[in-house]
């Protein structure tokens, strides 16, 4: 794991790199806060250890802005304080640090201590995994699609790119769970999950949205580009062809397809391609429909 050293001392960012087996942690260094942030921007280390007095920014201030910043929020940091400053290492348990360690540094107490909130840091990174992935798939959840959404739908108002969204919904998927059960039913989402993930480029992103719903966000691609995609993905699902009890059958799926500059929020998005999709539901499904 990563791990950046923020101190204007040069001395003690060389101790507490020799201090810190470099053989097991990528280190990096920054000798003043500012430059501390800047590198935490870039390079997304596991913990910071943070001096708490530096001539550019206190280490409390950076310590602050870390955690007001969401890219660098969920990033734990530890102070390097003096011996006696009790009151520092209050306030800065108080701003958000998981801990401290006092200098001069004892060797073992600093990599028990680096070690411990790795260790937290390890789960936090597992539990933010789960909680944007859909366990029967392997696909990226609707909250993780929303997420997605949000950041692509700034880029467009930034750069004026376009970008586009296709909502699926498996036709008379009901009556596959009842026939063949529900084991049959979840291998069946599974199929149609992977070969969603095969057929889109490497930019867009497929997501589970719902029960036997599913979602792809499309960037740079206009409704039309994006319903060849659509296309692509409905005819790849159809040729599916799975067996139950030595019958075998196969499904199809009903689309919808809306782009940005249609709407006027992501959440406008989605429902002019829910709409989309519920029109070709109602024109006979196994249809890609284009939002109007
Ligand atoms: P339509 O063509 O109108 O979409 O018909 P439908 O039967 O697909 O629509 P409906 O919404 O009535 O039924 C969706 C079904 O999807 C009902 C539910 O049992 C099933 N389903 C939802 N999530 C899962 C799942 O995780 N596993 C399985 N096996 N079935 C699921
Ligand atoms: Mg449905
Ligand atoms: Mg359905």
């Amino acid at each position: 794991m990563k791990v950046l050293i923020v101190d204007d001392s040069p001395q003690a960012l060389a101790l507490a790199k020799a201090r810190l087996a470099p053989e097991e942690h990528e280190l990096m260094t920054a000798e003043s806060a500012k430059a501390g942030i800047e590198i935490a921007r870039r390079q997304e280390p596991d913990l910071i250890l943070l001096d708490v007095k530096m001539p550019d920014m206190s280490g409390f201030e950076a310590c602050r802005r870390i955690k007001e910043d969401p890219e660098l929020a969920l990033i734990p940091v530890i102070f390097l304080t003096g011996s006696d400053d009790v009151e520092d290492k209050v306030v800065g348990l108080r701003i958000g640090a998981v801990d401290y360690v006092t200098k001069p540094f004892d060797p073992f107490e600093l990599r028990a201590r680096v070690a411990a909130a790795l260790r937290t840091k390890r789960l936090q990174d597992l539990l933010n995994e789960q909680a944007r992935l859909d366990p029967l798939t392997e696909m990226p959840n609707r909250r993780a699609l929303h997420n997605r959404l949000e950041e692509e739908w700034e880029r467009v108002q930034r750069h004026g790119r376009s970008l586009s969204f296709i909502i699926a919904d498996l036709d008379h998927f009901k009556s596959v769970n009842d026939k063949h059960g529900h084991n049959i039913g979840d291998s069946v989402l599974r199929d149609v999950a992977s070969t969603m993930r095969s057929r889109c480029r490497r930019i867009d992103l497929p997501c589970r949205y719902g029960g036997e719903e599913f979602a792809v966000i499309v960037p740079d691609e206009t409704a039309e580009g994006a319903a060849v995609l659509a296309e692509r993905y409905r005819g790849a699902i159809a040729e599916l062809r799975f067996t139950a009890a030595d019958e075998e059958f196969s499904i199809t799926a009903s689309f919808g397809v809306a782009e940005a500059a249609g709407a006027d929020s992501p959440e406008a998005l989605i429902e002019l391609a829910d709409n989309a999709l519920y029109q070709a539901k109602e024109n006979g499904r196994n249809q890609v429909v284009i939002a109007s």
